[in-house]
């Protein structure tokens, strides 16, 4: 546990995978760690972090992008219509592009603002009822929607069903990505990560295994 064993792993897997060392992106996430935590990884001189919520990174980030350099943020989480210029101001890459009015909305400030965030698309891979996402067969059109609104798309981000094998959501993913042209794949957490990179993964998220638990008490 901890980020160096983390790190170390992740280039095993690479290795394994027949990939370069270096070409998985290790995105530590943050959400509900406290400050000491994250500001420990910091030190270490890790510089990728995730959150899930914009208000709760537009709380933390701020003091920490001051006092260190290179810091690139993703957002991981659900993004409402209305937090979205919030989001594109604040954030390098959005994970969590999954339905057409929030691809409008990102493309009109996007516009304004003269530049956009790196995006992903989130296929609800297991079409489970309760997750976001795209459905994996409305994939290739929304990808093409996005494209003609001049949207950055980067890749396909999931997040795969708690009691299935991931790997199989995440060979679905790549294949997704594959033919649509697209060359980032963010999926693998603490529990599956090492799989993800087998798969393909170029941004792995992982939160507790590097931060330890997260306490929601
Ligand atoms: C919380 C979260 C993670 C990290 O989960 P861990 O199991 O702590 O590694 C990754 N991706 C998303 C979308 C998350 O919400």
């Amino acid at each position: 546990m901890g980020l160096d064993d983390i790190t170390t792993r992740i280039r095993q897997a690479e290795a394994e995978a027949g990939r370069a060392p270096g070409s998985v992106t290790l995105i530590a996430v943050s959400k509900v760690q406290p400050e000491a935590r994250v500001e420990a990884v910091l030190e270490q001189g890790h510089r990728a972090f995730g959150e899930n919520r914009v208000q709760e990174a537009a709380g933390r980030w701020p003091p920490f992008q001051a006092r260190f350099q290179g810091i690139t943020l993703h957002l991981i989480g659900p993004l409402q219509t209305n937090k979205a210029r919030q989001a594109l101001e604040m954030f390098d890459a959005i994970h969590s592009v999954d339905r057409p009015k929030l691809a409008q909305a990102l493309a009109r400030l996007a516009q304004e603002a003269g530049r956009c965030p790196d995006l992903f698309i989130q296929v609800n891979t297991g079409e489970e009822a309760q997750k976001a996402g795209i459905a994996p067969g409305e994939t290739d059109a929304f990808v093409a929607e996005c494209r003609a609104l001049d949207l950055p798309v980067r890749g396909l981000m999931c997040i795969p069903p708690v009691d299935e094998e991931p790997s199989l959501h995440f060979a679905l993913l790549a294949k997704l990505a594959a033919r649509n042209g697209l060359s980032s794949l963010s999926m693998g957490m603490s529990d599956d990560f090492e799989r993800a990179i087998a798969q393909g993964a170029t941004h792995v998220r992982v939160g507790s295994a590097i931060f330890g638990e997260r306490d929601y008490g």
